[in-house]
């Protein structure tokens, strides 16, 4: 989301004639995006703010900024806080940021700018510079979060839930795919909780059942170019029986979901208020699962949350492999500011929590890469995104979002082909896959000189 929220910073500062930077040095204006999702971000935005200050120093002129969630928590306090500061914006304001900009290298006095567009939500669409197209596109469906997940700080930094009309969406998704784009990532705090009075009414008066099934019909059977849909993060309690049926019936959603759980005890889920049981979860996923042959599944789980005993981080062990998850993020618990699991007192030792991560690192490694395996030999089909950081060669990912790597000749293009790759071997988070010499033969051939485009960032699902 931060990501996607600095992408349209950038363009909306473009649009009012600002222009990228070579260097830090060479800058009239800094914008440090920010998350406060865990405490190590917000230590990171200090040190980050620190390094700034020699700049700030050589040229009193810089405006420097700080935008996102630890604007939106900190506002004047940490004005108060950094003298050579002149600008807060939170992640309701982008579409202020270049007048806001404008005004502090006009001599403004410093502002806190945080306030949320609760009676007119504003989603900026997104304007990408030409050329600047890729092959796998975030488009935002809403912002904020209803629930009230005990740990998380996301309710108080980008407030209530608010949701793009979707015909926004639609459009939005039809300009990339006619620009070039072939996958979308649909993204919001809790993405499959969406409504909009002018799809079909959710399929039943369960308060769990979204409109967001109707939001993926709505979109496979406008925009026929899509090649892939994906959304993140979605809320367990939303993963309906009418979700798993979008997934049997819809071709274009890719075969993976990454579903956070954060916990297999019912104990601390109940502590962390994510309003489902281990069973209500576990159920929901085999029903996923079974919508879609081959479909996989991600999470994220937090250890050492207040009051988890060793009995409690079994619990989640057990989960996961009963799950069978092939990928997951884990995050030791930190107290975030307003959230009421700081009421709890924060009982797990830290060298505890480091061991419970680690088991679950290695459980987590071990089902990932015994997947992994099972697909050598395999053929499988990849949406190329762009060069490698490995030289020479090209990534891309499958239906199911494992990450492959693939060599091409030089003289060839590859980024946002489609294509069938024999999987040739397993790393510990991605693949080699080897294309047949008729299909290289049929590629185009790259314009002399044309350097390969990177491959984009991704979404990093955090919480949900
Ligand atoms: S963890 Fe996700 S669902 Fe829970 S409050 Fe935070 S953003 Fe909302």
């Amino acid at each position: 989301m931060n990501a996607h929220d600095s992408d349209r910073m950038e363009e909306a500062l473009r649009a009012d004639g600002w222009a990228r930077a070579e260097s830090a040095d060479d800058a009239d204006l800094i914008v440090l995006n920010t998350c406060s999702v865990r405490e190590k971000a917000e230590q990171k935005l200090r040190s980050e703010v620190g390094k700034l200050a020699p700049l700030k120093l050589r040229n009193p002129g810089l405006v420097l900024a700080v935008a996102g969630c630890v604007a939106q928590q900190e506002g004047e306090k940490l004005l108060a806080r950094v003298s050579y500061l002149d600008l807060l914006i939170g992640p309701d304001n982008i579409a202020d940021l270049p007048r806001l900009a404008r005004e502090q290298r006009d001599g403004a006095p410093p502002r806190a700018h945080t306030v949320f567009d609760l009676d007119a939500p504003q989603f900026l669409a997104a304007a990408p510079a030409a050329g600047d197209i890729p092959v796998s596109a975030w488009v935002t469906t809403m912002k904020g979060c209803d629930e009230r997940c005990s740990f998380c700080i996301v309710p108080y930094t980008r407030g209530p839930e608010r949701y793009r009309p979707a015909s926004e969406i639609i459009a939005e998704i039809e300009r990339w795919v006619a620009g070039g784009s072939r996958e979308v990532t649909l993204l919001g705090q809790t993405v499959d909780s969406y409504r909009d009075a002018s799809l079909p009414p959710p399929a039943s008066d369960d308060p769990d059942e979204s409109q967001f099934p109707s939001l993926l019909r709505a979109i496979a059977s406008r925009i026929p170019g899509l090649t892939r849909l994906r959304y993140t993060s979605p809320h367990p309690r939303h993963a309906t029986a009418e979700l798993a049926r979008a997934h049997a019936e819809l071709d274009v959603l890719a075969k993976h979901v990454h579903m956070p759980v954060q916990s297999g005890s019912d104990r601390i889920l109940k502590r962390m208020i994510r309003r489902y049981t281990r069973v209500e979860y576990t159920e929901r996923m085999q029903r996923l699962k079974a919508s879609r042959p081959g479909l996989t599944l991600s999470t994220d789980v937090i250890v050492g949350f207040p009051g988890e005993t060793d009995a409690d981080f079994e619990a989640t062990l057990d989960l996961v492999k009963d799950v069978g998850f092939t990928g997951l993020y884990g995050f030791k618990y930190s107290p975030r500011p307003f959230t009421p699991a700081l009421k709890l007192a924060n009982d797990v030792p830290e060298s505890v929590k480091s061991e419970r991560l680690a088991r679950l690192f290695a459980l987590a490694e071990s089902q990932t890469r015994a997947h992994l395996d099972s697909l050598v030999g395999t053929s499988q089909r990849v949406l190329v995104e762009g060069a490698s950081k490995v030289n020479g060669k090209v990534t891309g990912r499958t239906e199911r979002n494992e990450i492959v790597h693939l060599d091409i000749p030089a003289e060839r293009e590859l980024v946002g082909a489609l294509v069938d790759v024999e999987i040739a071997q397993a790393f510990k988070h991605s693949l080699h896959g080897v294309l047949d010499a008729a299909t290289i033969a049929a590629l185009p051939l790259r314009l002399p000189g044309a350097a390969r485009p990177e491959r984009r960032r991704r979404v990093l699902p955090i919480l949900s």
